[in-house]
């Protein structure tokens, strides 16, 4: 099954991650540079590593920049010259479609790099609050699902990723998906029984975004994983194989859908058409 690992991240001193990235596991897998920060007390890599490991396995690895909305909008054009082919801000200070981040969201545009938006609960990461100067951290609020609506209409040519589902707003992230033509989301990291559950019934739904897709075809197969050590390494192997099994044994048996050349769509063409877009 062809595959393509939509959003993960690659950690400092990064063990195994050229041998996954040659293993063909993975058609390509896509780095969201969080540029040195620590999460879940794991050191993520400096943007010379993740600009590095693209160099390494040309074709097969992308990168997303850190958008650091501390910066100026050309920010987005030096990004575009290291070599990402997309962004990825993280824990904005009010919420995703705050109007002062619009000449950012403007200049991706026109660019056309996509932007990885987080949505949902997060880890505990106030590490990077201090990191931009700012004396306290942000929870998920910000980062709701519902945001991407505003940013999708501001900017209908912009090619918007929800990270995740945006849990515990999966409804807001139902109306991303039925509505907006440019915003899809990924499938990485929460696995919730009850959000199993609702993906499983809304998979199969119509879109209503004008373009004739099912939901199944606006959602990206991803693990999330921090590449690099080997329990992390293991994990995204693992998730590729639930995730198989999860079309194969309960969305194609107790659902309509699930079929092969729906989950061709999951795990990889709708990211490959997505990137070639
Ligand atoms: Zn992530």
């Amino acid at each position: 099954m062809k595959c393509i690992d939509a959003h993960a991240h690659l950690l400092h001193d990064h063990k195994g991650f050229h041998e996954i990235a040659e293993s063909g596991v993975f058609d390509e897998i896509w780095l969201m540079d969080l540029n040195g920060i620590c999460l879940n007390g794991l050191q993520l890599a400096t943007t010379d590593e993740v600009c590095d490991a693209v160099k390494a396995h040309p074709g097969r690895v992308y990168a997303f920049g850190h958008l650091d909305f501390s910066k100026t909008p050309d920010e987005v054009d030096r990004l575009k010259d290291l070599g990402f082919i997309g962004l990825k801000p993280y824990k904005p200070d009010t919420h995703w479609n705050d109007e002062k981040f619009y000449p950012f969201y403007a200049r991706a545009e026109e660019l056309n790099m996509p932007v990885l938006f987080h949505t949902g609960m997060a880890v505990s990461a106030g590490a990077y609050a201090s990191r931009q100067g700012k004396p306290y951290g942000y929870g998920p609020s910000g980062m709701r699902p519902g945001y991407l609506g505003g940013i999708s209409e501001a900017f209908p040519n912009l090619r918007i990723i929800g990270g995740h589902q945006g849990y515990p707003w999966f409804e807001e992230t139902v109306q991303n998906i039925y509505y907006y033509k440019n915003i899809v989301h990924d499938i990485s990291g929460y696995r919730h029984f009850d959000q199993l559950h609702e993906l499983l019934h809304s998979m199969d739904r119509a879109a209503n975004d004008g373009t004739g897709r099912m939901f199944h075809e606006k959602l990206l197969f991803a693990t999330d994983q921090f590449y690099g050590m080997e329990s992390e390494n293991q994990r995204a192997l693992k998730l590729k194989e639930f995730w198989s099994l999860f079309f194969e044994l309960i969305a194609s048996v107790y659902c309509r859908w699930g079929k092969p050349e729906e989950a061709e769509k999951f795990f990889y063409g709708n990211a490959f058409s997505l990137r070639n877009s």
